[in-house]
């Protein structure tokens, strides 16, 4: 019988490729299998092994999303294959990542698994947008609340009213399609109208945008920047402050388009991202392999008549040793 693989629930942080943490990084560089959504960014592909399977469970413009239970029992069966998978969420994987549901689920099948925790976006894109989640004599608590389960009746929660009556800073995930409901659940549990707030879209992204003001005027000013879904909402004294960065990077303000393969984009996004740039793959080109055509044959036939080889690329390099290594030359 085959020995079940392992799944590590690994945090992928809260948009900045860079804010993964170590150990998320060192699985996903080893794993046989890779589960992962859309707030996990796309450049983290590139840290799996070349062999590593990836499956995109997400939801994506027009794509159909897979089910909860879909997923758990994709993250079963996988495993049962033997394979190693890293299941990425975004931010920490049970900050509404519904981390534990796939945690129950492999421990019913008996499969080990690993958490490995993540920075959390409920606190990172506020850093990110310099508002500090507590500050000393401004803001004594943090309180993180989910605006989506809002939705489904039209109303609020029965406990969102002692929520709202709290006097630390509130933070509300998912909930810019109930800005409205949030804002006015606030000020009737008697939060003045002009308590700061903020969103934040796409907290510590290099598109990361910030609409300030206060719970009298934030819903007018989010929908007039058109602010969109992935966002945070902040009410609080502490969303008046602003620690943003100093820094004045060189290519803020800069959309830069790019060509290459994934990989090399990938790198070279991440390096402009840096500087503060926003790329925008404009051409992407695909590497057409002959590791296995009748040329290659022969040459790998004749490997040990050749006194030089010369490679031309990176990728040159990667096939030609898939194949060496594959036939134990
Ligand atoms: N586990 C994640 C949260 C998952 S719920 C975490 O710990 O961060 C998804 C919600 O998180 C989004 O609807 C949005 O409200 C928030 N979110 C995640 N990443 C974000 C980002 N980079 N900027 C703004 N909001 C973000």
């Amino acid at each position: 019988m085959k020995k079940n693989g392992v799944v590590y629930l690994v945090g992928a942080g809260p948009g900045d490729p860079g804010l993964i943490t170590q150990k998320g990084l060192k699985r996903l560089g080893s794993c046989d299998a890779l589960v992962y959504d859309s707030l996990a960014s796309d450049y983290f592909l590139d840290e799996v092994p070349d062999y590593c399977r990836k499956i995109y469970v997400g939801k994506r413009a027009g794509a159909h999303s897979m089910k909860q239970e879909e997923i758990n029992r994709l993250l079963v069966e996988l495993a049962e294959e033997g394979l190693n998978v890293v299941r990425l969420k975004g931010g920490d994987p049970f900050v509404f990542g519904r981390g534990g549901e796939e945690i129950l689920t492999l421990s019913e099948a008996g499969i080990p698994f690993e958490v490995v925790p993540g920075v959390t976006s409920a606190v990172a894109a506020l850093s990110m947008a310099g508002i500090p989640v507590t500050h000393r004599a401004v803001s004594r608590s943090f309180h993180v609340m989910t605006g989506h389960t809002l939705s489904e009746n039209g109303t609020l929660p029965p406990d969102f009213d002692s929520f709202a009556k709290l006097s630390g800073t509130l933070v509300f995930l998912m909930g810019l399609s109930n800005l409205s409901l949030i804002v006015n659940g606030l000020i009737k549990n008697g939060k003045s109208e002009d308590t700061p707030a903020a969103v934040i879209e796409n907290g510590t992204l290099p598109e990361q945008r910030i609409v300030r003001g206060t719970l009298n005027d934030i819903e007018s000013r989010a929908k007039q920047a058109e602010i969109k879904s992935p966002a945070i909402i902040v009410a609080g004294d502490v969303a008046a402050l602003d620690f943003s960065s100093t820094l004045n990077l060189p290519l803020k303000g800069c959309r830069i388009g790019i060509t290459g393969t994934e990989s090399f984009t990938g790198r070279l996004h991440q390096e402009l991202a840096e500087h503060g740039g926003i790329t925008d793959s404009v051409l992407t080109l695909s590497i057409d392999s002959y590791r296995s055509g009748e040329a290659m044959n022969e040459a790998y036939q004749r490997l040990k008549t050749y006194s030089w080889l010369i490679f031309t690329s990176a990728n040159a390099v990667r096939e030609f040793f898939h194949r060496t290594f594959r036939r134990r030359l």
